[in-house]
């Protein structure tokens, strides 16, 4: 019989935490014991030598690209000796690569397993304590991806996928009181949509037992409720008679949701009369879930355009945010649930990897900007306990599941230190979106344009489902191009002013300056028929991305022509800016 303390979960982390450089070193030893043999640390003449100055000195800062030559042997099974990790590799996890239209592989293993159930654990035990929740289960939109053997016989999936599959998840959930409203033949379905459907009629039928929502990251929490506002009445139907939608059609999702309905018109009516007293949806979730204590998932970076959205559904529930990890590793626990999404912290849990940061600058005379778009200057990388608060970085990973230096791409910035362990702020990935010369816009920079355009979309009760970039260089001089799908259709007027706005949202002096002296040319704004994100997430998962993992691009290359094609294709009407006069 296991026993599950919360209390014992708390006081493991801050026992781990209050020394943290030595659980570090220690750490790192155990990374490079057990995976001395792999060759990949052979050929950097470390020796043997576990301590981080050696292990700095001999190993390089890696990105995915400098591993591919690696992985690819693994993934066609070229050699049986240990590559890139000493025990073997279990499976391979494609991360999302949204950006770049393909998916990346990783390895992964059980030690990642053991980690993924460690920041479960560990967030769930500071999260009851301030917001208990009682025996029941949760409405969780989570989704399985498809999954396919490599050449050389590995299974390929999503990092998500490879967790639910786990014999440890189940296990988990239970000692965290979050089990599933849904059987796993919906979670594991082939067909996202049947899935979504079933996720919600579950949820339904077990209205009273649960106790919160969740899925991994926010986006799919809004995408299903924006479905629930379609299929509500088809829901209560099935509810009132008993009988599952033809909809759904997969066998073994008809199967095991069938075993759990049966005619409820008392529910069916609650249900009904519930949805017809809101006003626009607003407060769906705690009116429909009454004993829900709140809404969890990964809320901030890229998740942060659809907290409004949320916040509406969610009404007077509290919102937490979700973990800070990577399909790579996980790096951080939510330790402070009761902050806001856009203030969440996330404290580094010492003995699940080796972590560096790279220390960013901002150039003198940028210190204050508002925009992240500034041109880091980058120094050598520091240990998990020298960083200091209020300075930014980027994350480095070494972990049980790779013992390469692997350059995350994410900007954090330490917001405070829980015993000696940092607390990060997520600030926004690395890479540049929007640049054309000079001009150097993140994604984080995209999101603030469109957050400051969508406040003149709300005088008109619009608002944005979602949205994308793209630089096109076919004009002359190139021109941003900013895609948007909105709830429904907006005047040209406020259009046109939506259009300027964006042009003279990013507030980087590269891009400025160029359109003032017209090396980029006027800001477009291309508006898209409804349902186009929908087409977009549907593309994804048939290329075998998961929903749960899913992020929209915010950008989209030419290299991405299928996403291209199906943005340009669904274009209702463009607007040129006229902000900077030309
Ligand atoms: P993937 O490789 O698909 O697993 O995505 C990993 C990336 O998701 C990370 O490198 C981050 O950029 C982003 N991410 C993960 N957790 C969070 C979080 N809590 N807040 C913001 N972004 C996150």
């Amino acid at each position: 019989m296991r026993v599950f303390s919360l209390e014992s979960v708390i006081e493991e982390f801050e026992t781990l935490t209050k020394d943290a450089g030595h659980v570090q070193r220690e750490t790192l030893r155990k990374i490079l014991e057990q995976n001395g043999d792999a060759e990949y640390l052979q050929n950097l003449g470390l020796g043997g030598r576990t301590d981080p100055e050696s292990f700095k000195a001999c190993v390089p800062l890696v990105t995915h690209e400098d591993l591919e030559p690696y992985i690819r042997r693994i993934v066609e099974g070229e050699v049986t000796s240990p590559i890139l990790t000493g025990k073997p590799i279990t499976s391979i996890s494609l991360s999302s690569g949204t950006t770049q239209g393909k998916p990346k592989f990783l390895p992964f293993n059980e030690e990642l397993v053991q980690s993924t159930m460690q920041i479960y654990r560990t967030s769930f035990a500071f999260r009851n304590r301030e917001y208990p929740i009682g025996n029941g289960k949760a409405l969780q939109f989570i989704y399985s991806s498809k999954q396919f053997k490599t050449n050389g016989g590995l299974t390929a999936t999503t990092a998500t996928t490879n967790v639910y599959r786990s014999e440890q998840f189940k296990c988990t959930m239970e000692d965290i009181q979050s089990q599933c409203c849904s059987p796993d033949e919906v979670i594991f379905s082939p067909d996202f949509h049947q899935s979504l459907y079933c996720h919600l009629l579950c949820g339904l039928i077990y209205s009273a037992e649960v106790q919160f929502i969740s899925s991994t990251f926010a986006h799919s929490i809004v995408h299903a409720f924006r479905m629930f506002e379609l299929v509500w009445e088809d829901l209560c139907s099935d509810i009132r008679h008993g009988v599952l939608s033809s909809r759904i059609t997969v066998p073994s999702i008809r199967a095991a949701v069938c075993k759990l309905l049966s005619p409820n018109p008392t529910l069916a009516d609650s249900i009904y009369k519930k949805c017809v007293g809101l006003s626009s949806w607003y407060g769906v979730i705690p009116e429909l879930w009454p004993n829900a204590k709140y809404v969890y998932g990964i809320m901030t970076g890229s998740m942060e355009p659809y907290l409004k959205k949320l916040r509406h559904y969610a009404g007077s529930l509290p919102l937490m945010s979700a973990d800070y990890g990577s399909s790579e590793g996980w790096i951080a626990a939510n330790v402070n649930p009761g902050l806001p999404p856009e203030f969440a912290t996330f404290a580094v849990l010492p003995n699940i990897g080796y972590f560096e940061f790279i220390p960013l600058e901002r150039p003198e005379g940028q210190e204050l900007e508002n925009s992240n778009s500034v041109h880091y200057i980058e120094s050598e990388p520091v240990g998990l306990t020298e960083v200091e608060v209020g300075k930014e970085y980027e994350t480095v990973l070494t972990t049980f599941a790779g013992l390469y230096r692997y350059r995350l791409g994410d900007v954090v910035k330490v917001a405070g230190f829980h015993n000696s362990t940092p607390e990060l702020q997520f600030i926004c990935r690395r890479s540049l979106l929007l640049s054309i010369n000079i001009d150097k816009n993140t994604e984080r920079d995209l999101q603030l344009a469109v957050e400051e355009a969508s406040k003149l979309l709300a005088a008109e009760k619009l608002e944005i489902v979602d949205f994308t970039s793209h630089v096109d260089l076919s004009t002359d001089p190139g021109h941003y191009v900013i895609f948007w799908e909105l709830s429904s259709d907006a005047s040209e007027e406020v259009l046109s002013s939506c259009c300027n706005c964006l042009d003279l949202a990013f507030v980087d002096a590269g891009y400025a300056s160029s359109r003032k002296v017209r090396a980029i040319g006027p800001l477009e704004l291309r508006v898209l028929r409804k349902g186009t994100f929908q087409k977009i997430l549907d593309h994804y998962l048939g290329l075998g991305a998961a929903v749960s993992q899913f992020k929209t691009p915010r950008f989209v290359g030419p290299s991405n022509s299928n996403v291209l094609q199906i943005l340009c294709r669904n274009v209702s009407e463009s607007y040129f800016s006229t902000a900077y006069g030309c």
